[in-house]
């Protein structure tokens, strides 16, 4: 086959390999779903993927997605996947429908200030790396009591991020203990799985996957 070269046959590719992906391990397609990652992407390409269907986006800075958000058709559902800084949690609140990466009482203390709860996800830093956000495995437990008793959050789920080892086989371990983490609190959602090791996510359990350059190329820098 040669290689998909329009916005519309990444999508289907991509569609194609969560088919698959699924079906491989006995689960439906449509309980995955695709968020199409669009940092460092230009509105108008956003919008080649809108009309090619695509309905789930996410962005990973608040500042650049607000513009976006604003400009773009109302009926997009917009994920948070990015760090968030407690002084963003109330603006954030305000143009996402889901956050991914809760993570500290900090924000939790800004989200108890809002209206009305938002659906989220805890992200967990599984392989412990210094560099990268999220709660550490074994301070799950504690955090998620805290944000259970938010009322500026509705907990959903756990989502991570995991190391970049170059090998989609390698990440199934971090993906299958996220999975056991998952069903420990019984979580509904499990965002996991990037370009290129959604599809081992998906074969461990994952309902979200976040797929930037595999649908809108390499980004810059
Ligand atoms: C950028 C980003 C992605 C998408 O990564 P790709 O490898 O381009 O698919 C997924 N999740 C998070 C948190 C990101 O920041």
């Amino acid at each position: 086959m040669r290689q998909p070269e329009t916005l519309r046959e990444r999508l289907a590719v991509v569609r194609e390999r969560i088919a698959r992906a699924a079906e491989s391990v006995g689960r439906k397609p449509e309980e995955v779903s695709l968020i199409a990652v669009t940092k460092t992407v230009a509105p108008e390409r956003i919008l080649e993927a809108y009309e090619a269907g695509q309905r789930v986006f996410g962005e990973s800075r608040v500042q650049e997605a607000a513009p976006k958000i604003a400009g773009l058709p109302s009926d997009i559902e917009w994920h948070f996947i990015g760090k968030l800084q407690s002084n963003k949690v109330r603006k954030a609140a305000g143009l996402f429908r889901v956050i991914h990466t809760l993570e500290s009482s900090s924000q939790l203390k800004e989200f108890e200030k809002l209206a009305a709860p938002v659906d989220s996800l805890i992200e967990v830093n599984l392989a412990h790396e210094s560099q990268k956000s999220g709660v550490l495995p074994e301070s799950l437990d504690e955090f998620w009591q805290l944000a259970s008793q938010c009322k500026g959050v509705r907990v959903r789920g756990l989502m991570t991020i995991g190391p970049n080892l170059g090998d989609p086989e390698a990440m199934r371990p971090f993906f299958r203990e996220l999975r056991r983490l998952g069903d420990r609190f019984g979580c509904e959602w499990l965002s996991m799985g990037m370009s290129a090791d959604f599809d081992v996510a998906i074969q461990e359990g994952a309902t979200h996957v976040r797929v930037g350059s595999a649908l809108f190329g390499e980004r810059p820098g």
